[in-house]
């Protein structure tokens, strides 16, 4: 007996060491699943895992909450992060910047160039432009509100992430908003809306109306670098920050 309970300390130290960081959860080949099933009852006391632990349905993603873990300490596990291949080309992570007790997160898609470089959201012309949104137009200090994206490693060349990197990376995005409690998320484009609100609709046709993500009131706008190449698209993105002030202010419901 004393060898298998030693035996199952060592599996189950091996589980834990092999959990993604922020799900918990661990990916098993079909084989390892049934012969897992196969165990005795004496070890039936490890719950029974899927046989392979595909995209979290997106319901099930919200345990990331719970973890007991400080922003800053999300930010050192995110820093360590390999649990997809964006891991390989990255300078750093992006893991966000800004108020942690925020009332308001803008969430872009990914990092980019520059991003990649300094470790920070939202810099360079586009930021610029976001900093102008949030100190000209809101009239706040850009360090007022939290700046994130969905995925904390720059894809290479600045492709699209793929569907695998979104559903690993997106829990660390629900612990941050869980540790923020934001009163509003803005989504940045296209990509950012999508992902986050699960649907192949255009930015068009989802600014201008209130969404939620996991319980958080969320609005879609354009992102900055939309706006730097399409200026006229500008008052549209200000109709939509004048409805988010109205909420943060009290003045609107969402
Ligand atoms: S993109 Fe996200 S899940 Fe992938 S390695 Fe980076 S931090 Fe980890």
């Amino acid at each position: 007996m004393d060898s298998i309970d030693g035996l199952m300390d060592e599996i189950v130290a091996l589980v834990k060491g092999a959990a993604h960081p922020a799900r918990g959860t661990v990916s098993l080949s079909p084989e390892v699943a049934a012969a897992l099933e196969r165990c005795p009852s004496t070890v039936s006391t490890v719950p029974a895992a899927p046989p392979t632990v595909p995209a979290a349905p997106r319901e099930e993603v919200v345990d990331a909450g719970g973890s007991g873990r400080s922003l800053e300490e999300l930010a050192e596990v995110v820093a360590q992060c390999k649990a997809c291949e964006l891991c390989n080309g990255r300078t750093q992570t992006v893991f966000g910047s800004g108020n942690p007790h925020a009332d308001l997160v803008f969430v872009g898609e990914a990092p980019g160039e520059q991003e990649d470089l300094q470790g920070l959201p939202f810099v360079g012309r586009s930021g610029d432009l976001l900093t102008d949104i949030i100190e000209k137009g809101m009239k706040l200090r850009r360090d007022d509100v939290y700046i994130c994206n969905v995925i904390k490693c720059r894809p290479p060349d600045n492709r699209d992430p793929q569907s695998g990197e979104k559903s690993a990376c997106e829990p660390y995005l629900l612990e941050q908003l869980d540790l923020i409690q934001p009163k509003v998320i803005c989504a940045l484009g296209g990509h950012a809306a999508k992902t986050l609100l699960n649907t192949d609709e255009s930015t068009g046709r989802l600014r201008g109306r209130w969404h939620s993500y996991h319980g958080t009131p969320l609005r879609v706008t354009y992102h900055p670098a939309y706006l730097l190449r399409s200026p006229g698209e500008k008052k549209k993105t200000w109709a939509d920050i004048q409805e988010i002030i109205k909420v943060l202010r009290g003045e609107a419901a969402p």
